[in-house]
């Protein structure tokens, strides 16, 4: 089969399309005939080796398609299922296989296309909105880079759950996607001071909660845009890692958390990983939850699809079709 492998850390010209074996899935392992892999920033990380991974690796954290051989022992799914999935590296591919117990199954309503624009992203912002921060009605948010992938699906779940989004994003165009998602505010920090202007638009006592997915170019601002007792949750780092930071900041900008989550601990049982998956299809099928598909490219330019992500040009989801 054909993949998208990289033998290197580096830049896009790493990637290779190359012909590799089918995989084999082993006990409670489902194999899944791709029909779109999602891209994702994460696939950048792994790409330089920002995270680290044993070499060669096969990239992509996120697919849909059909199951197509089970494991010893499987039982949830059978041949010809449609499933989504997110979080087992290797979809770039024709075929992946994922541990059973990873797999969301699909709506009928619903495309493998659009699984695959929605799980990896969906459930994160799931997370975010319900979780990691619970936010209600009386709540002010401040969203970074609010147009894209999981910026755009935040916004909706945000205002979804009553709260105030104050949206960052740099350009005017993004600016006005972000707003049609329903953001109250939306600043261009490419042109403003964001710190400046979210004091301003709370009266200069800040927002509940900083979702900062840009990580080293808006970390330490962001903790100014918080009021007293302010949640910070740094969930990525589309700018680069944030450097150490010595606790004692989050006692002298008024007994701040902080937290740096991750998805996998969101979605840890299957029970959570079926509910939030179950939550973001059911709100794609009612229309309440728009998942717009940027732009699809063939699997073999992945590096193309990397060099558009890093070069911030996304305005929804980026697709690899097989
Ligand atoms: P996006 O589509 O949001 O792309 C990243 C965006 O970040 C860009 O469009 C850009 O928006 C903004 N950005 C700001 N500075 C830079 C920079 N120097 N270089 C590149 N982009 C920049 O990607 P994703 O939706 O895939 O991911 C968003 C973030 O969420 C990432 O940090 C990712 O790692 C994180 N993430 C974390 C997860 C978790 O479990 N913790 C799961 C999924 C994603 P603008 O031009 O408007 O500034």
């Amino acid at each position: 089969m054909k993949a998208i492998c990289i033998h290197e850390f580096g830049g896009p010209e790493v990637l290779r399309y190359e012909d590799v074996a089918i995989p084999e899935p082993g006990p409670g392992e489902v194999r899944i005939k791709i029909e779109a892999a999602g891209v994702n920033y994460v696939d950048t990380y792994h790409r330089t080796g920002s995270y680290k991974g044993e070499l060669p690796i096969t990239l992509g954290m996120e697919g849909a398609g059909t199951v197509d051989a089970l494991g010893a022992g499987v039982t949830s799914v059978r041949h010809g299922d449609q499933v989504a999935y997110a979080m087992t590296r290797g979809s770039y591919a024709e075929y992946a296989v994922v541990p059973e117990s990873n797999l969301a199954r699909v709506p009928r309503d619903i495309s493998a296309r659009e699984a695959a624009a929605v799980i990896l992203q969906g459930m994160t912002a799931h997370f975010l909105a319900t979780s990691t921060f619970v936010l209600h009605r009386n709540h002010v948010a401040l969203i970074h880079a609010a147009a894209g992938g999981v910026g755009g699906l935040l916004v909706q779940m945000a205002k979804r759950r009553g709260a105030r989004v104050i949206a960052t994003c740099s350009t005017e165009e993004k600016a006005a996607r972000v707003r049609r998602l329903g953001a109250d505010e939306v600043i261009l920090y490419s042109q403003v001071d964001f710190e400046t202007e979210a004091k301003r638009l709370t009266d200069g006592i800040g927002v509940h909660v900083v979702y900062d997915g840009v990580g080293q170019a808006t970390f330490m601002k962001s903790l100014n845009c918080l009021r007293r007792r302010g949640m910070m949750v740094l969930f990525g780092a589309a700018s680069g890692p944030v450097p150490p930071l010595d606790p004692q900041v989050l006692n002298t900008k008024g007994s701040l958390f902080l937290t740096r989550p991750t998805l996998s601990d969101y979605v840890a049982t299957r029970e959570r990983l079926q509910r939030r998956a179950g939550d973001v299809f059911a709100w794609m099928s009612s229309g309440e939850l728009e998942v717009p598909i940027d732009r699809t490219f063939p699997l073999a330019e992945a590096a193309e699809a990397h060099r558009y992500i890093e070069g911030r040009k996304t305005l929804g989801k980026l697709l690899l079709t097989p």
